[in-house]
């Protein structure tokens, strides 16, 4: 169970609402039962139930169980798409690995807000069912021209586009180190976004095949192959 509360030896965690919910009404904790618990930046810990009322009740940390996770240095950067799409991209994000979900607004991009809260939800579950101990970081979306201004010399920019790139295998083992893909909008980019992108020191075309892949595909796809080459 994800907890907002630095987590540490002794710790006494009061919880409620739904997590509460859920622990007392659908997994029955009872007292004296173990949790696992994790804050996203110090690991997992085993804390022990007490004080069990209906709605609410009491965690307090015993012992580590599992370090901080070290999350492979990888980035999917990828334009809105409509709200189920989205969310299912961050999700796999997620359990793929990557250390960071970055929304990046595009001319042809048909939503042009995100509701990060939401996002933000989508990837703890996600982390909380897949066992990770760090959540992704969730950057506020940004232009794509900010984007390829201010971004970070040390990182490949692999750039998923349908319309030619380098085989992908052959690009991400060419290119070892922090990385990050970048995939568009339903609409693909237009012709002079493609070029700007293509302009970057460190971006790097790629194709992820013949076919045209949905943007949650492409997503997903991109980073399944980047974490099978890199990941732990
Ligand atoms: N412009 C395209 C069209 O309407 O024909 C569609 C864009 S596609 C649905 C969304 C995004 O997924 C693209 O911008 C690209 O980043 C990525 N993508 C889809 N298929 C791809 C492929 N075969 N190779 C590389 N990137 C792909």
């Amino acid at each position: 169970l994800f907890v907002d509360t630095p987590l540490g030896e002794g710790v006494a965690v009061p919880v409620d609402g739904n997590a509460a919910h859920y622990l007392i009404g659908v997994m029955r904790v009872k007292a004296e039962d173990v949790v696992l618990l994790f804050d996203g930046r110090s690991g997992e810990w085993a804390a022990r139930a007490r004080d069990i009322r209906k709605r609410d009740l009491m965690l307090v940390c015993e012992r580590q169980t599992k370090p901080l996770e070290s999350v492979p240095d990888f980035w999917l950067c990828c334009a809105p798409v409509r709200k189920g799409r989205i969310d299912l991209i961050a999700e796999k994000a997620c359990e793929l690995g990557a250390a960071r979900l970055q929304p990046v607004l595009t001319r042809r991009a048909v939503v042009d807000r995100l509701n990060l809260d939401r996002l933000r939800a989508h990837l703890v579950e996600a982390a909380e069912q897949c066992g990770r101990t760090a959540i992704p970081e969730l950057g506020r979306m940004v232009k794509l021209d900010a984007l390829l201004k201010d971004w970070p010399g040390e990182r490949w920019l692999f750039f998923a586009d349908e319309t030619g790139g380098a085989p992908l295998e052959e690009a991400l083992r060419a290119h070892p180190g922090p990385a990050a893909f970048l995939i568009g909008p339903e609409g693909g980019f237009d012709p002079a976004e493609r070029e700007a992108i293509r302009g970057g020191a460190k971006a790097v075309p790629v194709s992820l095949g013949p076919r045209i892949l949905r943007a949650e595909t492409a997503a997903i796809a991109a980073t399944s192959a980047w974490m099978a080459l890199n990941g732990d």
